[in-house]
């Protein structure tokens, strides 16, 4: 199938790209890297009259890190990321995470922002974004600016807080800063690159007895949105992880979980992947067993 006719804008700023969607109301569409919107077009499961080009916006692709948080811009490639040694080091679990989004070309077009609007349950970097409690910077000319929590941000499979009028401008990341902060990201699909059937993301800062100081998880692929379990995770904290405590934790957040069934797997299988990745990301991410990839 080929795409519904549309008209197509390349704006030469973010003013000009709210201008339009406020014109348009929801018959316009931002296009950042394409690798989502294009193919949804093809398929006709979205139809914006007017494509608006934000590919080129230099406002979007500016980051910094600061100590505290990494402030990526929404329209940095997900290539830049892998490539840049210092938001590499500052963010391990998105690092960890973007090794599993799509292929090289993919994240060669994908932005960083493309890939949380689209909010696609199964994706990485959503999962990364709840899991690190991320805050989204969003504007529209009407309201002007606001912060979204990532555990707002996400509504729905494809459904997010963003109104139709609003452009992501940047996502602020909590950097965990100190010594002993180790990430593991873990997932299964069919083949790779595909969509996960389910995912599973931990980081935990260690101390120098190798007892854990802070911890934070969450499963994708499982439910309608991303999930993260802080008060579960806030449980590993004091202890020396072992196998035990690994399933321990990871059953509780399982028991919390209610996946769908769908032709890749069935609910059970999904709720056994859960479990069994989440505990491997644990004992990982604890230094207790190597991945395989
Ligand atoms: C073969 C293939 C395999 C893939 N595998 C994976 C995978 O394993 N994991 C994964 O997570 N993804 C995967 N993807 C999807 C994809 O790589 C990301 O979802 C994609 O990178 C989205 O970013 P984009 O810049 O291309 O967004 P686009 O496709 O341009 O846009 C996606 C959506 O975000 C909106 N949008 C974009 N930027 C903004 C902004 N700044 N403000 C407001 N709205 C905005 C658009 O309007 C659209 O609704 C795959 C894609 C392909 C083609």
């Amino acid at each position: 199938m080929k795409a519904a006719p549309f008209e197509y804008v390349r704006v030469e700023s973010v003013d000009e790209a709210l201008n339009l969607l406020s014109l348009h109301g929801g018959d316009a569409k931002l296009i950042a890297g394409g690798q989502s919107l294009v193919p949804m077009m093809a398929m006709r499961l979205a139809r914006p009259a007017v494509l608006v080009d934000i590919a080129r916006l230099n406002e979007l692709k500016e980051s910094l890190v600061d100590g505290r948080f990494v402030t990526l811009g929404a329209g940095v490639r997900q290539r830049s990321v892998e490539l840049d040694s210092t938001l590499y080091e500052s963010l391990p679990l998105v690092r960890d995470a973007l090794r599993w989004v799509g292929h090289i070309q993919t994240r060669t077009r994908g932005t960083v922002g493309g890939s949380l609007v689209h909010a696609d349950p199964s994706a990485e970097l959503p999962l990364a974004a709840v899991v690190l409690g991320a805050t989204f910077r969003v504007r529209s000319l009407e309201e002007g600016e606001r912060r979204i929590p990532a555990s707002e941000f996400f509504l729905g499979p494809m459904f997010n807080a963003l109104g139709e009028q609003e452009c992501l401008i940047d996502i602020e990341w909590p950097v965990w800063s100190g010594p002993g902060v180790k990430t593991a990201f873990e997932e299964v699909a069919m083949r790779h690159g595909d969509f996960a059937m389910a995912s599973a993301a931990c980081q935990l800062q260690l101390d120098g007895d190798g007892v854990c100081r802070r911890a934070a998880l969450g499963l994708g692929g499982v439910d309608g949105t991303p999930l993260a379990f802080p008060d579960i995770s806030a449980g590993l904290e004091g202890y020396k992880v072992n196998q035990d405590i690994a399933r321990e934790i990871a059953q509780a957040c399982v028991a919390r979980i209610q996946p769908a069934s769908d032709v890749h797997a069935d609910a059970d299988y999904r709720r056994h992947l859960a479990g069994v990745l989440l505990t491997r990301v644990i004992l990982q991410s604890a230094g207790l067993l190597h991945a395989e990839h």
